[in-house]
């Protein structure tokens, strides 16, 4: 495992990674394009690609936007619908570990932007069956959202032949650096199935050692190519038309149209994954276990190619965060049916021993990613980075209705 000299990444990224012979990583590298791009230029031939898709005659959507109570949603739908000027139809997949401030988010976003959603629901009993299974078989709790979250605007868009889907940024370009912003790099298939789920189709999921059915998976299955073509569907990213920086785009969006951000012990970015009670817990927690880092060392990384941390600085924010206890494991384990000792055994299964070894039965040292960097002294100062806080995930509703329709008392 090699380390870039500029990020916190390592060689062992599970998108890929590579170092170039000054010892930076191909992130760190695609990264300078956003101080070197011509972005005016960027944004009208954005403005070129979206043209044909609107609807002059009033008769349908311009385009689909996937959205959430957190995760850059209030900032692509700014740009969808107050620059470009698109009509959009916002989808959301319903991912159960809903806190109540991702709610009010997601409410408030709709109210302020006056935009048509829709709601994705599946069944309960589907998403735990399929929750236990992913979790036993590869330490994933999240794999229904994954799923569901990629795969419900492109079954929108060939139900309601609404053919342009906007995402916002390509995780693949922003952490490795596996294309460059002028690729253009679209919605594929084959991206989703590789790293958004891990390898696992919704029917690789079945089989004879489990007990999903296909009642269980259809919901999640992606349109076939001739679904996809009759429509002319297609998914375009943000990202590569518009200088992309999370942190700006946050702080914008809270001053602009009351996003609402909170704080977590397990990273220092308080604007992100505040609809979820298990994003930056268990989930994090897990990809820990199985990969050597956890979000923090994402987060610190990003803010140090933006040059608002230096290296040193984000090492110490990892350090500090990525070992704290998750929160909220007795809600999920009530949500799922399962004693906590099953969860903390099942999870125990999935620690990666490259990183985690047992020195005596029932504790556990860890060798990941932050522990590897001798060079770098033990006790750094910790820097503030400079977020903050407006909420807190368990917000208050007060003694208004939470209605169906508006969601939140907003
Ligand atoms: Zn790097």
């Amino acid at each position: 495992m090699e380390f870039c000299k500029r990020c916190l990444y390592t060689t062992a990224h599970p998108l890929g990674l590579v170092l170039d012979d000054d010892g930076i990583c191909s992130g760190c590298r695609v990264h300078e394009e956003k101080d070197r791009l011509d972005w005016p230029q960027r944004w009208e031939r954005l403005n070129a690609i979206v043209a044909p898709y609107r609807n002059t005659d009033g008769t349908n959507y311009d385009c689909i936007v996937p959205v959430s109570g957190a995760h850059d949603a209030y900032y692509i739908v700014h740009l969808v619908k107050e620059r470009l000027g698109l009509n959009p139809l916002l989808v959301t997949y319903n991912r159960y570990f809903n806190t109540p401030l991702g709610i009010r988010n997601l409410a408030n976003l709709r109210i302020r932007f006056n935009c048509d959603i829709l709601y994705q629901n599946v069944n309960p009993e589907s998403v735990k069956r399929i929750v236990r299974s992913t979790l036993r078989r590869f330490g994933s709790i999240y794999w229904p959202i994954l799923a569901g979250q990629t795969v419900f605007p492109v079954q929108t868009a060939v139900r309601y032949r609404i053919p342009l889907i906007i995402w916002g940024a390509h995780q693949g370009l922003e952490q490795v650096g596996m294309f460059s912003h002028l690729h253009e790099v679209e919605m594929t298939r084959r991206y989703r199935k590789d790293h958004d789920l891990m390898g696992q189709e919704a029917d690789d999921l079945l089989s004879g050692f489990d007990t999903l059915t296909e009642g269980d998976i259809w919901q999640y299955r992606y349109p076939d190519d001739a679904a996809l073509d009759a429509v002319g569907v297609r998914g375009i990213y943000l990202g590569n038309f518009v200088r992309w920086d999370p942190k700006a785009q946050h702080e914008a969006m809270i001053d602009r149209h009351a996003y609402a951000s909170a704080s977590f012990g397990r990273t220092f970015d308080t604007y992100d994954h505040v609809d979820c009670f298990n994003y930056m817990e268990l989930h994090d927690q897990l990809k820990l276990f199985k990969h050597g880092y956890s979000r923090v060392t994402d987060h610190a990384s990003r803010e140090i190619r933006h040059g608002r941390l230096s290296r040193a600085q984000g090492l110490a924010l990892v350090r500090h965060h990525e070992q704290v206890p998750p929160r909220y494991l007795d809600r999920f384990c009530e949500w799922l049916g399962m004693q906590p000792e099953a969860l903390r055994f099942m999870m125990d299964q999935h620690r990666n021993p490259t990183y985690w070894h047992q020195p005596s039965p029932g504790t556990w040292a860890f060798h990941g990613w932050s522990t590897r960097q001798a060079e770098m002294p033990a006790d750094l100062p910790l820097p503030d980075a400079g977020f903050t806080a407006t909420a807190t995930r368990e917000l208050d509703a007060g003694n208004r209705y939470i209605t169906i329709g508006k969601g939140w008392p907003c």
